[in-house]
């Protein structure tokens, strides 16, 4: 038999629960060779254990290496800050690679989207480093190294050689932030250089999103800081069928933590409504990081066969399914 990857499971708060049972129940169907340690974390733990994020959730992931989360709530502008910009800080996970690409039977202005986000995770404004100057004034510091660009600069093109991708781009607005997004354009630039058989061009992120919405087969692997990235993966995650079908990974050098672009969705929780294909499609990614590719394939195809068939579809995609009733005809169609 095969041996089980030990992978720390982290619910989430809001729609997080639902959704990762539906999505751990597809992977046990499925044989998945995958064992769960259970790592709660947000809002629900704060009264228990006093913090959001417990050294507990931290050490798993450290342990297993690899980790499969749901969202998690992060009140604006007051109480704590966010659990998962302190995750991905923790653990150093470095890029944030989101796939965005055309889905069978799903509805959407476009047929052709095939792209690939890489954000940088850990720093830009991002960070919250932000003060109250007086009760009229607020600043937030925008902080970009050349470390960390040129360190994501050089994930989206291994990405794009070892993934036979078309093009990087460079997203940024170095025009007007012309120390911190010029430092960022820089050290792209200087890595570009490494890889003379990708084609690399440069956008700026306001054009971008107006080229994106006219024309997005243009693109292919964008390459961007933090705050341009986490907009951008919404606005890719609309040219594909919306943030419910979006999946995402976080990537450090020692660990992994994989996770839908979407959020707790509170509005929607505890309905049994929400589309778990993003986390599904996350828990996909995690496979193959985990040498598990054939499962991953095997998932992919039961799940692109339910969206193409359009029967048991959630509301988001036009149907009326529940989470669960979805979960069990991906289940049925393995
Ligand atoms: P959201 O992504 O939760 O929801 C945005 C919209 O998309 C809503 O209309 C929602 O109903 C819809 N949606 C999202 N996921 C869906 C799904 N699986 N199925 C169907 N529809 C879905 O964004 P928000 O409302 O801005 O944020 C809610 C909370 O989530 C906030 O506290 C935010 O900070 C947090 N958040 C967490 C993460 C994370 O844990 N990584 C990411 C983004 C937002």
């Amino acid at each position: 038999m095969t041996e089980k990857h030990l992978v720390t499971l982290i619910p989430g708060d809001g729609i997080g629960p639902e959704i990762t049972r539906a999505v751990t129940s597809i992977l046990q169907a499925a044989n998945a060779p995958v064992a769960w340690e259970v790592q709660t974390a947000g809002a629900d733990v704060l009264e228990a254990e006093g913090e959001v994020l417990p050294r507990r959730v931290l050490e798993s992931i450290a342990k297993n290496k690899v980790a499969l989360k749901g969202p998690i709530t992060t009140p604006i502008g007051k109480g704590f800050r966010s659990v998962n910009v302190a995750l991905r800080k923790a653990l150093d996970l470095y890029a944030c690679v989101r796939p965005a690409k055309t889905l069978p039977g799903i509805k959407s202005r476009y047929t052709q989207v095939d792209l690939v986000i890489v954000r940088e995770n850990t720093e830009d404004l991002y960070a919250g480093i932000e003060r109250k100057v007086n009760d009229d004034t607020a600043e937030s510091i925008k902080r970009i190294t050349r470390g960390a660009s040129e360190r994501i600069a050089r994930y989206a093109f291994e990405y794009a050689v070892k993934n036979n991708r078309r093009k990087v781009t460079a997203v940024s607005k170095a025009n007007i932030c012309k120390f911190s997004d010029g430092l960022f354009l820089d050290a792209v630039r200087t890595v570009a250089k490494d890889y003379p058989q990708i084609p690399y061009d440069e956008v700026l992120v306001d054009n971008l999103c107006m080229q994106l919405v006219i024309n997005p087969e243009v693109y292919d692997v964008l390459v961007l800081p933090n705050l341009y990235g986490d907009i951008v993966s919404d606005l890719a995650a609309g040219l594909t069928g919306g943030l419910g079908v979006a999946p995402g990974a976080n990537i450090g050098t020692h660990a992994a933590v994989f996770e839908a672009v979407h959020g707790s969705s509170p509005a929607l929780a505890g309905q049994n409504k929400a589309n778990p294909t993003a986390l599904l499609l996350s828990a996909c990614l995690m496979l193959r990081h985990l040498g598990e590719a054939a499962c991953a394939e095997r998932i992919e195809g039961a799940l692109l066969a339910v969206l193409k068939e359009g029967a048991s579809l959630t509301f988001d995609l036009g149907g009326r399914a529940t989470t669960q009733q979805f979960a069990e005809s991906v289940i049925a169609h393995l």
